[in-house]
């Protein structure tokens, strides 16, 4: 299945509870505009290199439209399409007046040096510098992309447009970044997992937690729910599972990553040590989270994961056939427009500081983000209780109504 097929399935589950118009349903699916450029670059050996790059703004009836710059070797129009229209759910359903977009370059940015990142960089956004802007479609990091490249996408975009930092977010704190941007999906999805577990009624000290992915959000992650008292008793990456029954040293693995040349978990000892896809299915798991690349939970595997709840803290980690099956057997599921929000929502805190030269504290950014998603969480639980529908669904029909409402009242996407 096709990422983008997935995703309209979520969509039509949750359309048809609300019964919208199939001219609407048509409307909200398909995106605004899809651009797909050619990015040269020279590398540093001489040769000249070409790439492909994407920029998909998917709705903005709401807002200027928000999403992710994606640098990874599978970054294809249908992934960005369907990532794109994720954006839009998820900034309706935790309430933030934006649409959505998503952004990306097919190349593997391990094979880049910096000089090449850079130049990679600067050329994607003399395509596509035209087409964003702080007011139209606002980029932001995701996968293979930080705040280095935030601050050369700035950089380069003002050059033809002059001083204006909110056009991109995620950028460096001592250049109009927020504090607490980097962490924030992270420790989105531990607020939220703290939130969940407390509504099922169970402690965090009796609930195992797996994480799929050490990168930006499952470190963050890991943090925020070691201190919260969770037993994490592994975590992955693509250099294999480091498992403990009785709980990693989180402290000690994030040291172990920073002093890694590529932030990777390869080397850790002091733990048990099983091939990479062994995360998903270990079977003392309570809380599993995948946050690493989308489409790891499928048909294929869905039978060997026992995990009660899973936390999506990556973009589209369920294929359908897969959650409908974990939906029957009872599994609960906090989808992941809802649970990895905290990174877009404090986005929108920078932005909005961006655009009123002032400056929040960590401690506001924290107290913000955890109201935000606090409240899209009690919505969001509250409609699947009275509507029994699934965390997934009830999130998708809350978000839909949003943008529905947007639409009828402004005539459609400007
Ligand atoms: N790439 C992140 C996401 O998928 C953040 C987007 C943003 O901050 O605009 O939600």
């Amino acid at each position: 299945m096709k990422a983008f097929e997935a995703v309209q399935y979520y969509f039509d589950q949750a359309a048809e509870r609300l019964e919208l118009e199939p001219a609407m349903r048509d409307m909200l699916l398909m995106a605004n505009r899809e651009v797909t450029v050619q990015v040269t670059i020279e590398r540093d050996n001489g040769e000249p290199a070409a790439f492909v790059g994407y920029r998909v703004q998917h709705n903005n009836s709401r807002g200027p439209m928000k999403g992710g710059l994606r640098y990874h070797h599978e970054v294809n129009l249908d992934e960005v399409r369907s990532l794109a229209s994720l954006m839009t759910w998820k900034t309706a359903v935790v309430n933030l007046p934006y649409g959505g977009a998503k952004g990306g370059i097919e190349v593997d940015p391990r094979t880049l040096s910096m000089r090449e990142k850079e130049a990679l960089t600067r050329a994607f956004v003399d395509k596509i510098q035209d087409i964003v802007g702080p007011d139209s479609d606002i980029p932001a990091p995701d996968m293979g992309t930080d705040y280095r490249v935030m601050s050369w996408f700035r950089n380069q975009w003002e050059k033809y447009h002059g001083f204006n930092p909110a056009v991109i977010t995620g950028k460096p704190v001592e250049e109009y970044g927020a504090k607490g941007r980097e962490e924030a999906t992270g420790r989105g999805v531990g607020i939220l997992t703290v939130k969940l577990i407390g509504r099922l009624g169970r402690k965090a000290s009796d609930t195992r937690v797996a994480i799929q992915g050490f990168g930006n959000v499952g470190s963050h992650a890991a943090k925020f729910l070691h201190e919260a008292q969770f037993p994490i008793i592994a975590v992955s990456d693509v250099t294999g599972t480091y498992y403990n029954s009785e709980g990693l040293n989180i402290p000690d693995l994030l040291r172990h990553t920073m002093d890694h040349p590529h932030g990777q978990l390869d080397g850790y000892a002091h733990c048990e040590k099983l091939r990479a896809g062994a995360l998903l299915e270990l079977e003392d798991t309570d809380v599993l989270i995948p946050a690493a690349i989308g489409g790891v939970i499928t048909a294929e595997n869905v039978d060997r994961i026992t995990a009660p709840i899973i936390i999506e803290g990556s973009n589209g980690p369920i294929f359908p056939l897969a959650d409908k099956q974990l939906s029957d057997r009872g599994v609960t599921i906090l989808p992941d427009i809802l649970a990895n929000a905290g990174g877009v929502t404090v986005s929108y805190f920078e932005w909005v500081q961006n655009r009123q030269h002032y400056r929040w504290s960590l401690d506001r950014v924290r107290r913000e983000l955890e109201l935000t998603l606090v409240e899209a969480f009690e919505k969001v639980w509250e409609i699947s209780q009275q509507q029994k529908v699934s965390l997934r669904t009830a999130a998708f029909m809350i978000a839909i109504k949003r943008v529905r409402r947007a639409t009828e009242l402004s005539g459609g996407p400007s």
